[in-house]
C-alpha cells in the first residue's frame, strides 16, 4: 500500500508535503511531485499538508484519478527525490 499524488498538484507543486515526509518518499517531475510506493510508509503526514487536496491513500483514489495509481509508481523511479526546496507553481 502506499499513498498517490494525483492531478491536482499538476502545476501548483506545493513543497508542504515533502517537508513532513519521514522517509524522503516524493519524487519531483517538472511541473509535479509523485510518491515512490517502494519508499512510502504509508504514515499518511502528508495528506493533510497539501494545500491541493492531491493526496489520497491508493484505495481512496477519487475515480477519475486512478491512472495516477500507476504514474507514480512507473515514474518514480526515473525521478530525482525531492528536497522541497522548489519554487511552487500555482
Ligand atoms: Fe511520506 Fe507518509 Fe506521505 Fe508516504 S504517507 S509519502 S511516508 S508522508
Amino acid at each position: 500500500m502506499a499513498y498517490v499524488v494525483v492531478s491536482g498538484c499538476v502545476d501548483k507543486k506545493y513543497q508542504e508535503c515533502v517537508a513532513v515526509c519521514p522517509v524522503e518518499a516524493f519524487r519531483e517531475a517538472a511541473t509535479y511531485l509523485v510518491i515512490d510506493p517502494d519508499e512510502c510508509i504509508d504514515c499518511g503526514a502528508c495528506v493533510d499538508e497539501c494545500p491541493a487536496d492531491a493526496i489520497f491513500d491508493e484505495f481512496d483514489v477519487p475515480e477519475a484519478e486512478t491512472e495516477w495509481i500507476e504514474r507514480n509508481e512507473k515514474e518514480a523511479p526515473d525521478l530525482p527525490v525531492a528536497e522541497g526546496d522548489s519554487p511552487v507553481l500555482g
